[in-house]
């Protein structure tokens, strides 16, 4: 029982709506209220201990409490938190960013993910003089009006909001079509001619985790070049997490704006736009398409940015391999074990993210994923959390590893998931 947490849950209820700050932080009965975090842990106000596989929703690559991190937003702290001036570390920081991201040649620096696809957008539309963007199933770009939508009925992609206050007149405005679907994506595009800008997740992360088909991303990339429409890649969970270039970097392919954020940081909040020069200053003041905040750039998100990205830098392939290394172990324990017991599943898996699925059909799409057995991974879910493993509450999401996961956190987690595999095998 999660006494504290539960308490603590019928009082938030009274004065934040849900009592949660986020709605996929809500989960039945009611969510565990966070003490505090170290490493791979998490610990909650009951005082059980956590594997943490949520990590921030992928934010912390790096593990929480991250002690280059730590050490340089404490060295920042005693200097002042907000100046809203220019300072010398935001150019450390755009120069870091540019280096690891060979599509980038400026870039500018704001708060969290949506805010980032939210500029993107606004800036193709600004580049081209066109209307339209189109966005695929499934992806999540953050909840604004012009990505919070869903695909329309029939054979009409013109989307329609998600969310009651969304205006039709925005959403209409996004051509909404299927995730590994090149052949959606083409007549799409060959019916409209009012196209802004096509935004993608490289690899989708939100609905569970879809990967590109092989040469889905090639040709995205083709297809938005021969017809001159801006190719806005989503990097705001890929970002830094992937490789040190993100989803771009492993996959060889340059988008002509791109958006990084929760890894950027590991555990902060910032977010980044970058892309090619000609449309990067098209930004205000200079340029015509607004985009402003207070605190962009803040000297405490930006020295822990800074700090993130060198430490990443500094262990590049031994970071990563070692993330892939533990992600083959962990996707093939969890299919041995669910192949044993008879389970029908899918498990997707790159890099540091992996995710199961209930279903005998690959997973490559929005409707693919809707079709597996979100109850069962509920279950799943709660058996898991019972067994001291945290992940992401949702089938929809992730399980995202940290370079502070050990093996004999692999082994627990593996333990933990032989029993909540168990308790769903009927
Ligand atoms: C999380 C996420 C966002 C939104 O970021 P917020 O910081 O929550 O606004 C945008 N795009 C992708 C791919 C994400 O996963």
């Amino acid at each position: 029982m999660l006494n504290h947490s539960n308490k603590l849950f019928n009082i938030a209820k009274k004065v934040i709506p849900s009592g949660v700050n986020s709605p996929v932080r809500y989960f039945e009965p009611y969510p565990f209220f966070t003490k505090k975090a170290n490493g791979a842990y998490i610990w909650d106000e009951d005082n059980n201990r956590y594997i943490d596989f949520c990590n921030g929703y992928g934010a912390l690559l790096l593990g929480h409490r991250r002690k280059e991190i730590i050490s340089a937003v404490s060295n920042q702290l005693s200097k002042g938190t907000l100046y809203c001036t220019p300072t010398e570390s935001e150019i450390e920081l755009s120069k870091l960013i540019i280096g690891n991201f060979p599509s980038i040649d400026k870039v500018r620096l704001m708060n969290t993910g949506g805010e980032a696809t939210m500029t993107a957008i606004r800036l193709a539309r600004g580049f081209t003089k066109k209307k339209k963007i189109i966005k695929f199933e499934g992806c999540y770009h953050g909840a604004h009006d012009s990505v919070l939508v869903k695909a329309g009925s029939g054979s009409a992609h013109n989307g329609i909001s998600v969310s009651d206050g969304g205006l039709d007149e925005v959403s209409k405005n996004t051509l909404v079509v299927k995730y590994n679907n090149i052949e959606d994506l083409e007549k799409t595009i060959q019916k409209n001619k009012d196209v802004a800008g096509v935004i993608v997740e490289p690899i989708l992360a939100n609905m569970g985790l879809i990967l590109p088909e092989k040469n889905f991303l090639y040709d995205l990339r083709k297809i938005t070049m021969q017809n001159s429409i801006p190719l806005i890649f989503d990097e705001v969970v890929t970002g830094f997490r992937v490789a040190p270039g993100g989803a771009q970097e492993h996959f060889g392919i340059k988008p002509d704006i791109t958006t990084v954020a929760k890894a950027l940081s590991n555990g902060f909040t910032i977010s980044a736009v970058g892309g090619r020069k000609e449309i990067m200053d098209l930004l205000s003041p200079d340029g015509k398409v607004y985009q402003a905040s207070t605190f962009a750039g803040n000297p405490v998100s930006v020295s822990a940015a800074i700090s993130s990205i060198k430490t990443i830098n500094k262990l590049r392939n031994k970071l990563y391999s070692k993330l892939e290394k533990f992600n083959l172990l962990f996707s093939k324990a969890l299919d041995d074990m669910a192949t044993d017991m008879s389970i029908p599943h899918q498990i997707n898996s790159t890099s540091s993210m992996l995710q199961i699925f209930f279903t005998g059909k690959p997973v490559v799409d929005y409707a693919t994923s809707k079709d597996a057995d979100a109850k069962k991974f509920k279950k799943m879910f709660q058996t898991l959390l019972k067994n001291g493993i945290f992940i992401a509450p949702s089938q929809f999401e992730v399980v995202f590893l940290s370079d502070a996961h050990t093996e004999n956190d692999l082994n627990k987690t593996l333990d933990a998931y032989d029993v909540a595999l168990r308790s769903v095998k009927n």
